[in-house]
């Protein structure tokens, strides 16, 4: 069979009353009930003789699914290669919580740095498809840039209508990409409103966002990626491709939770996948209406009409049917919605910059956010495998992110002299200065690496490693650290052993030793330990910053 073939299987059908018709475009309503809220089916059972042969060969980008999606011919396709993100295994942060199985998937690296390029990518194809020429957009920042960028390259003028409590350099890349900017001194549910208004006294075409079938579709392939992505990491199972046990991220109205879950109802009828996965909507404590109309057992979203929240990018005070679909779904499979403060997330959005190297935008630190407050009450389980959606870059870093002092100064003096290299020398030999000295006696190279990665991200260390035992007191003997970090397991001399050691010998029973373990331990193994050790940590139930937190209080201070 052809791909051209597909291209009239698409129907339309009322998720209302079942009315069915051939998609020919999208449709405001149901003509049947006047319900809104219509899906895009598709011949399922073509599709399965189809898939294998073909997807093989094509490029992996979003449109490599394009049977189903809803465009009809693909001269209309508007694409600057959106999608076919990689998904990347969170190293350092599943050392340090102590789970094994976190990936995120890296949106960052679409062509406008948000995973709503393929929303745009298949929102203009729409349009180019229906002769519009000019349309108007309401978002909080990432839709107007990315829809601003493909309608630049479609030939379509975009209105952007923004709240003016979006940065303005995002403003100002939405203008860029030559789209006319509104700003609106609202919140963004009265932006929307007053572009629907707009649209409506120019009769213009408006995105509906949620309620529009291009938006839900286009978010499918996140979790068709994601499917087909997880076996190369995780190894096979039953199925030719695999669900993770959560799929998680940050939301404002719902668009991606919400396509990835019909995205794996589809695979499902494909047979390509055995399970779904449970979703977990998190969402800006200062804005969270899911999250509050969740826990009092609404079916329908109570707004939030003044939302409190630094996040903008989900600032959305009133969600819209996503939720009802949302909370339906995490009523019967399982799942979670959750609110983080933005402290937390700026917190998370720091930890995954420092640990792992990913900068991102704080509305995608809202999701690790939420995976770290789920992991610490135990609603994910440390050994499940969870997926991310880090869903845009870092933009901008904001200033009460890093506090003030995240740069170092040096001074030039202004009045060339001989003393001028001297001075700076001393000033630069000032900043390499390592004031403390701590040693990590651990033998597995990448726990080692993560408490070497913590200790360099803050204070001016020496760090010393031994990978066993009788390394780690011989470095004791010689060095004299301040601090030593101890693992207990370790091949030959344990910790224990080492403990022993330190402690019989003059030279270095006065070092202050953490011990950091994987290791239950037993009533005896602890009444070994006490008196002994300063501090015992358990791998995976501390952060970042509490290791600091404790490594400052006693290499500062060695009582
Ligand atoms: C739009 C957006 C979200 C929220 O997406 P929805 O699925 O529509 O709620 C999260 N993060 C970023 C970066 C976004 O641009
Ligand atoms: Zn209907």
């Amino acid at each position: 069979m052809s791909d051209t073939a597909f291209k009239h299987r698409v129907w339309l059908e009322c998720a209302q009353c079942g009315h069915r018709v051939p998609y020919t475009g999208p449709l405001r309503a149901c003509e049947k009930c006047g319900g809104q809220w219509i899906d895009a089916v598709y011949d399922y059972d073509a599709v399965r003789e189809l898939w294998p042969a073909v997807l093989q060969k094509r490029p992996f980008d979003m449109w490599r699914y394009r049977e189903l999606l809803p465009l009809r011919d693909d001269a209309n396709k508007v694409t600057m290669g959106e999608g076919g993100t990689p998904l990347l295994h969170a190293t350092n942060l599943g050392l340090m919580l102590g789970a094994p199985h976190i990936y995120f998937k890296d949106e960052r690296q679409g062509p406008t740095g948000s995973f709503k390029d393929r929303q745009a990518s298949l929102a203009i194809s729409l349009m180019k498809e229906q002769g519009i020429t000019e349309a108007i957009v309401a978002s909080t920042g990432n839709v107007a840039i990315s829809y601003s960028a493909y309608s630049a390259l479609a030939g379509i003028k975009m209105w952007a209508f923004l709240t003016s409590l979006v940065p303005p350099e995002k403003m100002r890349e939405v203008a860029l990409y030559g789209s006319e900017v509104v700003k609106v001194t609202a919140t963004y549910d009265q932006t929307k409103k007053v572009a629907a208004d707009f649209a409506a006294r120019k009769n213009m075409f408006i995105d509906r966002g949620i309620r529009g079938i291009a938006a839900r579709e286009a978010m499918k392939t996140v979790a068709f990626e994601m499917a087909e992505q997880l076996p190369l990491l995780i190894g096979e199972g039953e199925t030719p491709w695999r669900a993770p046990d959560w799929y998680i991220q940050a939301v404002s109205g719902g668009m991606g939770p919400v396509g990835v879950w019909r995205a794996y109802e589809e695979m499902m009828k494909l047979g390509l996948v055995d399970k779904m996965p449970k979703l977990a909507c998190i969402q800006a404590a200062g804005c969270a209406p899911m999250v509050n109309s969740f826990k009092k057992g609404l079916d329908e979203a109570e707004p939030v009409l003044n939302p409190q929240t630094l996040v903008i990018t989900i600032a959305t005070g009133s969600p819209g049917p996503a939720y009802s679909f949302l909370s339906r779904v995490i009523r019967e499979h399982g799942g979670a919605f959750e609110a983080v403060t933005d402290e937390e997330t700026f917190r998370a959005m720091h930890v995954m910059a420092k640990l792992d190297g990913i900068s991102m935008e704080p509305a995608a630190a809202a999701a690790f956010a939420g995976l770290f407050k789920l992991l610490s009450t135990g609603v994910i389980k440390r050994d499940e495998v969870v997926v991310v959606n880090c869903s845009g870059h870092t933009f901008p870093v904001e200033k009460h992110l890093l506090g003030d002092e995240w740069a170092r100064t040096v001074e030039v003096p202004e009045t060339p002299s001989v003393s001028v290299n001297e001075g700076l020398l001393g000033t630069l030999g000032h900043l390499d200065e390592r004031v403390q000295s701590i040693a990590i006696v651990e033998d597995d190279p990448k726990a080692r690496l993560l408490l070497r990665r913590i200790l360099q991200t803050r204070g001016d260390y020496r760090i010393f490693e031994a990978d066993d035992g009788a390394s780690g007191i011989e470095l004791a003997r010689r060095e004299h650290p301040d601090l030593i970090l101890l693992d207990l397991m370790m091949p030959g001399v344990d910790g224990f052993g080492v403990l022993e050691a330190l402690k019989s010998d003059d030279e270095t029973s006065d070092i202050p030793v953490i011990v950091i373990t994987a290791k239950e331990l037993t009533a005896d193994e602890r009444a070994r330990l006490s008196g002994q050790i300063e501090m015992l940590m358990e791998k995976g139930s501390f952060t970042d910053e509490e290791l600091l937190d404790e490594i400052l209080k006693r290499a500062n201070d060695p009582s």
